[in-house]
């Protein structure tokens, strides 16, 4: 690290917990975040300030007026201009030093296999269900850690899924496809905007802890955070032994 590096991660350097060490692991991680929206902005936000080398956007959204509410990263001058590509602009201006990769798809399979394979940590900020199952699927297959997070109204919540754990349980233990849980979209039920804004920094929280290795991680562990009382719930996850996603791993 330079004079300069030393001194932007300097308030992370002081602490003993991390150092040089730490800020070294974090410059040479790749991060991909699945979503850039409410809790994707804030997450891509602080893993870019915090000196993550390369993080990868996805979302095949246009920033929307009625985003800007809680999408802490656009400006109104965004609006009508895909999401990635407004989001990778401002991250620049906030760390020139950090690549940021912005894909503009909705990512199925395919696409994620060779993405989670790249990453060192996957932080799923999506908004529908068949998505997250697929980037759950992606990392059980390549044994990468995924911290997952959902905001609706009042309503936040947040877990780590470890598959390098063989006894951790994996999203699709907690929510098994065939339960037909009806999905529940900001557009229709509304969301309170700080809620994204504590899930997604919970979500980099949890993100910076894997990469350095440092702490306990909330693998098997969700987070229940009711923000009208201001309430924080925590639901030990089991593992599913009939789960047919990660019962082989
Ligand atoms: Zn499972």
């Amino acid at each position: 690290m330079d004079d300069l590096q030393l001194l932007r991660y300097s308030r992370h350097i002081l602490l003993p917990e991390l150092g040089i060490e730490a800020q070294e692991a974090f410059s040479a991680a790749r991060a991909l975040v699945i979503g850039a929206g409410g809790l994707g902005a804030p997450v891509a936000q602080f893993l870019v300030a915090a000196g993550i080398g390369t993080v990868t956007l996805c979302d095949p959204d246009a920033v929307d007026l009625t985003n800007l509410q809680r999408q802490i990263l656009y400006s109104t001058a965004d609006v009508g201009m895909p999401k990635v590509a407004a989001a990778k602009a401002r991250l620049a201006a906030i760390n020139r030093e950090i690549r940021v990769e912005a894909i503009e798809v909705r990512v199925g399979a395919d696409q994620l296999a060779p993405l989670v394979a790249n990453a060192d940590v996957v932080l799923d900020c999506c908004d529908n269900f068949t998505t997250r199952h697929a980037v759950n699927r992606a990392c059980v297959a390549a044994r990468k850690p995924l911290v997952s997070g959902a905001a609706i109204r009042f309503d936040g919540q947040i877990a780590v899924f470890d598959p390098r754990d063989p006894t951790s349980p994996c999203y699709h233990c907690l929510f098994g496809e065939g339960d037909d849980l009806e999905e529940m979209r900001c557009a229709i039920m509304g969301v309170f905007a700080p809620v994204v804004g504590i899930i997604g920094a919970t979500q980099a929280a949890e993100a910076l802890k894997l990469i350095a290795g440092v702490g306990e991680s909330l693998a098997g562990r969700l987070l229940l955070l009711d923000a009208l009382a201001m309430h924080w719930r925590e639901v030990r996850i089991p593992r599913d032994p009939l789960c047919v996603v990660c019962k082989e791993s």
